[in-house]
Formats: structure tokens, sequence, C-alpha cells
């Protein structure tokens, strides 16, 4: 057997609620941005179309003050009915070391933003809720800051960290981040953490999101994030780049029955 292989078999798995990340078959973890009113029903329709982890976030971090913040508690309280529901874990993001135990109650996964990728003080604290932690790329932020952040929640002895390649800015303004891919070999290099990509927020646009799942599957990514809605016009946050439950059923297909055997060559 190759090392490279050998490498893939020993990378960790991390569960988010009774899902593996990392051991095989890449995830689907699928939601709008932000929960909304009508996110119990929006998280049924996901379930039946194969997603395998719901996303969907009540506290968002806006670049403006004006956006639409996000439902705050009483979007956990859907997150709550929605897992209950459709049986799904979910992923919800924490963006203040405070919510931590308000949103630790409800969620998973504790996803930790691009923008809080070097909150410590919110590492250490998420860390030690001991529930995993899907930690984006900050989006100026090297490969090596970027796993000194996984370090602060490691080292509250939480090892159940999942990176999260989201893309970086770049000089190209036509899309809305530029997706690096080359984070996904790189990291195997780098560590056994599993790493997932979100093509979402590095396009910004939904026409080009399937395209990026794929090549994200090629260079061999433990999953896919990816954000969808009932009706993407629709959208409270991040409209553009929401596919519409149509276009994400073939996404939730391909992974379904995703051969083992390529994904563990593929390292
Ligand atoms: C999100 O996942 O909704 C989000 C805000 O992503 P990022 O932190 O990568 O911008
Ligand atoms: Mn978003």
């Amino acid at each position: 057997m190759s090392a490279a292989v050998l490498s893939r078999l020993n990378k960790s798995t991390v569960r988010i609620g009774d899902v593996p990340v990392g051991s095989g078959r890449p995830v689907l973890i699928a939601g709008p941005c932000a929960v909304e009113p009508d996110y119990v029903e929006t998280a049924e329709r996901l379930r039946l179309l194969g997603v395998d982890i719901l996303r969907g976030c009540a506290f968002k971090p806006r670049t403006r003050p004006d956006s639409f913040q996000g439902m705050g508690a009483a979007g956990l309280e859907l997150v709550t009915e929605a897992r209950r529901r459709t049986g799904l874990p979910v992923v919800t993001e924490v963006m203040a070391p405070e919510d931590v135990p308000l949103v630790a109650a409800v969620a998973d996964c504790l996803q930790i933003g691009s923008r809080n990728m070097q909150n410590f003080r919110l590492l250490v604290i998420a860390g030690e809720s001991g529930l995993p932690v899907l930690l984006k790329r900050g989006f100026s932020a090297t490969y090596d800051e970027w796993l000194a952040a996984a370090a602060y929640v490691e080292q509250t002895g939480n090892h159940q960290v999942i990176l999260c390649e989201r893309g970086i800015r770049t000089f190209e303004p036509r899309t809305r981040n530029t997706l690096d891919l080359s984070a996904v070999p790189v990291l195997r290099e780098l560590t056994d953490l599993p790493v997932i990509v979100d093509p979402s927020h590095a396009a910004g646009r939904a026409a080009l999101v399937p395209p990026l799942c794929r090549a994200a599957l090629a260079v061999g990514a433990d999953g896919l994030m990816v954000e969808a809605h009932p009706r993407p016009r629709e959208s409270w946050c991040d409209a553009e780049q929401a596919l519409s439950l149509e276009e994400l059923g073939p996404i939730a297909g391909w992974l379904q029955d995703y051969p083992t055997a390529v994904v563990r060559r593929s390292g």
C-alpha cells in the first residue's frame, strides 16, 4: 500500500452526531445561510434529498451592521425542532464566547466562521464545550495560521476539529472569493484532521457551485458544505449563492453512492 493511501487510512474521523466525517464517504452539509422562520420545513425537505448534516445559522457575522444579523435565540429554537423532526445533526455558528453554552445546548457541531478564525478566546471556549468544531479558514489566513487556530481548540483536549476551506481573498473580482483547492492536498500532508470544502462562499454565485463541488471531491475533500434554500431569491442572507433544493438534489445523489475506493486513492 502506498504512503498516500496509508496516510488517508490513518486520518482521524470526527463525528457530528452519528455521522462520521473523514472516514471514507464524503458528507454533505447543507441548508440555508441563516435560519429563517420556515427552517423546519426546509430541513425536512433536505433530509428527503439525502443531506447528511443540516446547516443554518441563528447568529450571523455580517460585514454591515444594518444587514440581517440572524434570528438569534428564536432561531436556535427552530434548530432544535428541525433536529428533532429530521433526526439529522446540525452545525450552526457561534460568534461570541458568551454564546457558546446557548449554542452548544442545541447544536451537534459549532461553526466558527472566517471572521472569527483568530478569535482565540472563542476557539478555547468552543473547544471546552467538547462538541466538534467546524473551523472555517479566515479569508486571508495561511495554512499555518489556520492550523495554529485549530491547535487552540485541540489544546483544550478536544480533537474534534474539521477544517473548512471557503475561499480566500485575491485580486479577482468576478468571484466572491477564490476557492483554494490546494488546501485539501496540502493539509493532508500537514494534519490528520478532516478537510471539507464550502464552494458557496468561495464562488458567491449559485451557477458556480456544482462544478466546484465536483472539483472539491476530485481533490479528495471529506465533505461539502453547500448553501441551499427553497426559494433562493427570497433568501434573507447570501441569496446569490444559494442553490434551490432542486439544484442541490443531484449533488446529494453523487455523494450517496460515492465510491470509497476513489476517495481513499485520491489523497
Ligand atoms: C457561513 O457559513 O454562513 C459564513 C458566514 O461563512 P464564512 O464564515 O466562511 O464567511
Ligand atoms: Mn452564508
